[in-house]
C-alpha cells in the first residue's frame, strides 16, 4: 500500500485497511497535537484514492472494515465520498464498516441529507475529537469550536444513525480546570449520547504548545492521583445508555472498561481501587519532560 508521512488511526480500526483519503488534518492547531504538525493538508484526488483501493484489493483477500485517513476525511467533499464509497461497495462487497475521523466543522458542514446518504453507502462509524466539554478549555487548546457546536456536530452522526465514537482527554484543563473539565464534559456526552466513549490522557511531545507552557510553568499537568480523581467526577456524572466507556489506552494508568450505564458502579470501583494502588504517582514517568 502506499501510504506518506505517519499513519495514525482509531485503535478499534487496527485489523481494518486503511487508505488515506487525505493528507494531514485540515484544522491542525490544537495546541496539544503533534500528530500532523509535519504534513501540509491537502485532499488527495478521488483518482489516486481509487487507485489505493485497487491495490488493496490485490493484497487482501477479506476485507471487513476500511478506514479512511488521515485526521477529518469527512471534510471532503460529499459527492466525492460518495465516489469512494461507491467504490468500496463494488470493489469490497464483503467490507462491513468504513469508518472515518470527523472534525466537528466537518461534520456541522455536511447537511443531514448528506450524511444519510454516506451512512447508506457504507459509512459505519465517526471518530470524533470532542477532547473537553468546557468552553473554556476548547477556546485555550484551539479546538475551533465551542461546546454547543460540539454537541450538535455529535448529535448529526447519532441522528443519521451512524455509530459516534468520541474521545476525551484526562487532564487537558491541567490542575486548574481539572473539575471543570471533568464536569462540562460530562455534560456534553450526556447530551451528545455516543456509541462509545474513549478516555486518553494528556501525553505531550517537544513542539506542541502545551508542551511549552508547561515547560514555562503555565499549565501544570496532573498526576495520576488526580487523573483518576478527575475521571471518578466524570463518570459519577455520566447519564449516557447504551455506550461502551475505554479507558485503556497505553496513555492510562488504570485501565478501565465498561457499558454504561449497567456497568457505572463497577467502572466507580475500579477507580477508588486504582487510587489504593500503592505509588500510583510513581507511574508518572509518561509525563516528565
Ligand atoms: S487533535 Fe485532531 S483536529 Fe486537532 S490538530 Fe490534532 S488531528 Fe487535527
Amino acid at each position: 500500500m502506499r501510504y506518506e508521512g505517519a499513519l495514525y488511526r482509531p485503535p478499534s480500526e487496527a485489523y481494518s485497511l486503511i487508505v488515506q483519503a487525505t493528507i494531514g488534518c485540515s484544522h491542525n492547531k490544537c495546541t496539544f497535537c503533534s500528530m500532523y504538525k509535519d504534513k501540509k493538508f491537502r485532499i488527495r484526488d478521488t483518482e489516486e484514492i481509487m487507485e489505493d483501493l485497487i491495490l488493496g484489493r490485490k493484497y487482501y483477500e477479506n476485507v471487513r472494515r476500511i478506514f479512511l485517513a488521515d485526521g477529518d476525511a469527512l471534510v471532503i467533499k460529499t459527492e466525492e465520498l460518495i465516489k469512494i464509497l461507491q467504490g468500496i461497495e463494488v470493489l469490497f462487497p464483503e467490507c462491513e464498516r468504513i469508518g472515518i475521523y470527523g472534525s466537528p466543522k466537518s461534520i456541522l458542514n455536511k447537511s443531514q441529507e448528506e450524511l444519510l446518504e454516506l451512512k447508506a453507502l457504507g459509512l459505519g462509524i465517526v471518530y470524533l475529537g470532542v477532547e473537553s466539554g468546557s468552553d473554556k478549555i476548547l477556546k485555550d487548546i484551539k479546538k475551533g469550536v465551542d461546546s454547543a457546536e460540539m454537541i450538535e456536530a455529535g448529535r448529526k452522526i447519532v441522528d443519521a444513525g451512524i455509530k459516534l465514537s468520541v474521545t476525551l482527554i484526562s487532564g487537558i484543563g491541567g490542575k486548574a480546570f481539572s473539575t471543570l473539565h471533568a464536569l462540562e464534559s460530562a455534560k456534553v456526552l450526556n447530551e451528545m449520547k455516543p456509541h462509545y466513549i474513549g478516555l486518553l490522557t494528556l501525553l505531550l511531545e517537544q513542539g506542541t504548545k502545551l508542551y511549552e507552557d508547561v515547560k514555562v510553568g503555565k499549565f501544570q499537568l496532573l498526576s495520576p492521583k488526580e487523573v483518576l480523581e478527575e475521571t471518578r467526577i466524570l463518570v459519577e456524572n455520566l447519564q449516557v445508555g447504551n455506550c461502551i466507556f475505554r479507558s485503556n489506552h497505553a496513555s492510562n494508568y488504570v485501565a478501565l472498561r465498561g457499558t454504561l450505564m449497567e456497568d457505572k458502579k463497577l467502572i466507580l470501583k475500579q477507580i477508588e481501587e486504582g487510587l489504593k494502588i500503592d505509588g500510583l504517582d510513581d507511574k508518572d514517568y509518561y509525563r516528565r519532560l
